[in-house]
């Protein structure tokens, strides 16, 4: 999955680190990230020559000792002279530390753009100094880095697990497993049953805890589950937002190869039979 970089070590506790030559600069620029030509992000001193501002560099992280700083809104000479690639590649993207650094740098860019003034009172809002959040200028709110938790649910009966289309989102061609966000006021354990049986109508039982993972491209946590069908298995389907929902046997189920994401590694782990009893 993304967040397996071994042996690199991500650290996102919160510093104020000078920016050194050899540190490297998460840049965006609509749905793409700025890289070098040969990929990766590039290093603070090409950002410098290219007349960016030290001042300008904001701390996300660090990858072992290399920090990753983010240029929140890149010149026009900084964006002609590196290469724009979809933020979708980070999933497979070399070297592979690219596919954690890559949507955590894009999650908390994100959150900056959308945090520049106060949601209480409209006033401008300020990097605080101590820790990573936001703090209103005026009432003195204070805003931090939000995530969205969601569920990913395996849902098996015996040899079979029930895998879904989306009716139109991308990615819609592939099979997925049943996933939703986890709503203000319920357990994750609830958030299962309830987006199975609003999904499918199916109820579940022996719902455990499998793994999670960061999914900053759309600033969520994704949380994985296995689940067992309670009854009948009929499908009954949530046509506005699925177009399909089947029983496949692990030998019906398409392989993938080096699945970044829950919902892949958890199929495959199904189709190899390793899943978790
Ligand atoms: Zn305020």
């Amino acid at each position: 999955m993304l967040q397996e970089i071994a042996p690199h070590i991500f650290h996102n506790e919160f510093k104020n680190p000078s920016p050194r030559d050899t540190d490297l600069v998460a840049a965006f620029d609509g749905s793409s990230v700025l890289l070098v030509p040969e990929g990766g992000f590039p290093p603070v001193a090409e950002i410098l020559t290219l007349g960016a501002a030290e001042e300008e560099l904001i701390y996300l992280f660090a990858v072992d000792e290399i920090c990753v700083f983010l240029l929140e809104r890149p010149s026009e000479t900084v964006k002609a002279a590196l290469r724009p690639i979809p933020t979708a590649a980070f999933r497979i993207m070399e070297p592979r530390f690219m596919r954690l650094a890559g949507p955590t740098a894009l999650h908390l860019a994100n959150w900056y753009r959308a945090n520049r003034f106060c949601g209480c009172c409209g006033a401008p809002t300020v990097r605080d100094g101590k820790e990573r959040a936001m703090r209103c200028t005026a009432c003195g709110a204070l805003v931090y880095p939000r995530i969205n938790p969601a569920v990913v649910v395996a849902l098996r009966n015996g040899n079979r697990l029930l895998l879904i289309r989306y009716s139109n989102r991308p990615m819609a061609a592939q099979y997925a497993l049943i996933a939703g966000f986890t709503e203000i006021g319920e357990t994750m354990e609830q958030t299962v049953r309830r987006e199975v049986m609003e999904e499918v109508g199916l109820h579940v039982k022996n719902v455990r805890y499998y793994a999670d993972q960061p999914w900053g491209f759309v600033g969520n946590q994704m949380v994985g589950f296995w689940a067992d069908l309670d009854g009948d298995g009929t499908v009954t389907l949530d046509t506005s937002e699925l177009k399909e929902a089947v029983w496949l046997r692990r030998e019906e189920i398409p392989e993938v190869h080096d699945p970044a994401d829950l919902t892949h590694t958890m199929t495959e782990l199904f189709r190899l039979g390793k899943d978790p009893r």
